[in-house]
């Protein structure tokens, strides 16, 4: 069972929490604004509505989790997203990632590769807030040649490697935002597309991301 009924108390929690991600060094305001508007207890059990504002991850089922809120945070502010980019984002999870984005006015298409998750969405009635996301049942690996190319890619697993197909679904000038290694710990990368199509790369904090996996599972 989850609870949607955002109080003073949520108010107030998610303002604090909004510091403890500056403290640690988000500076974009218009992130923080996202985190502060967007009710992150709905995305969980209300088993977990009380700690929903510590800045850390939890499980959503089927062995995966909500990313942190620093590390929602960071992964977007490194982004750079415009109103009105096409963003695809791979892992779409609890989708708060997803409403973090279509906050800030972009239009996401989301790929989940989990059945369960994917159909949870369906019924989540917040989410009629933002029609700008697109949800996707599928592999990640494959991207989506039809819908793309896109301004903006983001990774929410950890991928073994940057996959090909992702980059080549790309604009020139376009950026993708990557936590790769499949060890335990993952180092967040930065792509940009340059006009020949190349690629430049930059490294940034290491990470601990669930795995990415390839294919569907139902
Ligand atoms: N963005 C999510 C984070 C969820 S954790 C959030 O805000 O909650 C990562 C998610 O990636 C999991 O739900 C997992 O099932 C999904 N995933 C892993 N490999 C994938 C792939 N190849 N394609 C699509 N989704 C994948």
């Amino acid at each position: 069972m989850r609870k949607y009924e955002d109080s003073y108390r949520h108010k107030g929690l998610r303002r604090k929490l909004v510091e403890t991600i500056r403290a640690k060094g988000i500076t974009d305001e218009k992130v923080l604004a996202a985190i502060e508007n967007i009710p992150r207890h709905y995305f969980l059990e209300s088993a977990f509505e009380d700690v929903a504002y510590e800045d850390r991850a939890f499980p959503i089922g089927e062995g995966q989790t909500i990313s942190q809120p620093y590390t929602v945070a960071y992964q977007t502010q490194l982004l750079e997203v415009k109103p009105f980019q096409k963003v695809l984002e791979i892992g779409t999870g609890s989708v708060y990632q997803a409403s973090v984005l279509a906050e800030m006015g972009v239009q996401v298409f989301t790929i989940e590769r989990q059945k369960k998750l994917f159909d949870q969405n369906k019924k989540f009635a917040y989410l009629r807030k933002y029609p700008n996301i697109k949800f996707f049942y599928g592999d990640g690996f494959e991207g989506l040649p039809t819908y793309g190319p896109f301004d903006r890619v983001i990774i929410t697993a950890a991928a073994p490697f940057v996959p090909q197909k992702l980059i080549d679904q790309m604009k020139p000038g376009g950026i993708m935002v990557i936590p790769v290694d499949a060890g335990e710990y993952q180092i967040m990368k930065r792509l940009i597309k340059q006009a020949d199509g190349s690629v430049v790369e930059e490294a940034y904090d290491r990470f601990s991301f669930v795995p990415m996996l390839v294919g569907k599972n139902d």
